[in-house]
């Protein structure tokens, strides 16, 4: 008896998968693509990023200020390049030690692809003393976003200096609707930021859309598209803009993936009849 007891133990643990830590990548296949969800942080972006609070969208969705959520970036694997896009907080992140989980390293990243220039998304291309942390990729971001913030008055147009600076002729940009790779093609969706851009990655009949930060807090936003964030630099532009993408998303069933999705952030959207979305996780 105790042979046979035994016998199940250890059969139990050689059948056993090797689990990657799902808490912090998740693996996904987009055709021959290997797509995967990496969390940088968990934040809790609660009521006041809201442009809105006291709507009706966030009483149902809200019962507290407690929006749990996280900054996800996502890599793209091809038959012969790595690709990330975005680059998460930076210092305090942990989008590095969890890329390593992923089996990608800052020196084996052929391309960085942005979304837009905000402090989350390309905090981690450069290290504490102004150096290039993704050694050997090249670093592309939409003209117009460019544009902007090396022309803004605030702040942030220091760290798009800064990226300019660290990157040189590393640095490339793309104009919307073009394909940065044959299977990534940039489409843009500004409002967020003006050069805002989602990336719509594909292989053979399957493809994912990553919307960036058309969504910061999926509960809400999913009952009342039409409510924007502090963030959105348009926020009459951004709310058209999400519910455009999410009218599409949910009638075409096209897998989507979010910067502030809770990780992995990425799900489909379904459409009720009276025009409200909810947000369906995906794991595989
Ligand atoms: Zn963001």
């Amino acid at each position: 008896m105790k042979k046979i007891f035994m016998y199940l133990i250890a059969s139990a643990f050689l059948c056993a998968p090797v689990l990657a830590d799902d808490s912090q990548i998740r693996k996904y296949k987009v055709g021959s693509i290997e797509f995967i969800s990496v969390k940088d942080i968990n934040t809790n972006m609660g009521k006041s990023i809201l442009l809105n609070p006291a709507a009706e969208a966030v009483k149902k969705a809200m019962y507290d200020d407690q929006n749990p959520s996280s900054i996800n970036a996502f890599v793209v694997k091809t038959a012969d390049k790595t690709i990330l896009i975005d680059a998460g907080t930076g210092s305090g992140g942990n989008l590095l030690k969890n890329l390593e989980l992923a089996g990608v390293t800052p020196d084996t990243t052929d391309i960085v692809i942005i979304t837009h220039m905000h402090s989350d998304h390309i905090g981690g291309l450069a290290g504490p003393k102004a150096e290039k942390v993704f050694t050997s990729a090249q670093v592309y971001v939409a003209a117009e976003e460019l544009r902007y913030w090396l022309n803004a008055v605030s702040s942030e147009k220091n760290a798009a200096r800064t990226l300019k600076a660290v990157y040189a002729d590393k640095l490339k940009t793309f104009e919307w609707d073009e394909n940065i790779i044959p299977e990534i093609k940039a489409i843009g969706a500004p409002g967020h930021t003006p050069g805002h851009t989602m990336f719509e990655i594909s292989s053979g009949d399957d493809k994912i859309l990553v919307i960036g930060d058309l969504v910061h807090n999926i509960k809400v936003q999913t009952i009342d598209p039409s409510i924007s964030v502090v963030f959105d630099s348009d926020p009459k532009q951004a709310a058209a803009v999400r519910k455009k993408i999410f009218k599409d998303a949910a009638r075409s069933k096209t897998k989507i993936a979010g910067m502030h999705i809770p990780f992995p952030g990425v799900g489909y959207l379904s459409e009720d009849s009276a025009g409200k979305y909810f947000f369906n996780p995906s794991y595989r």
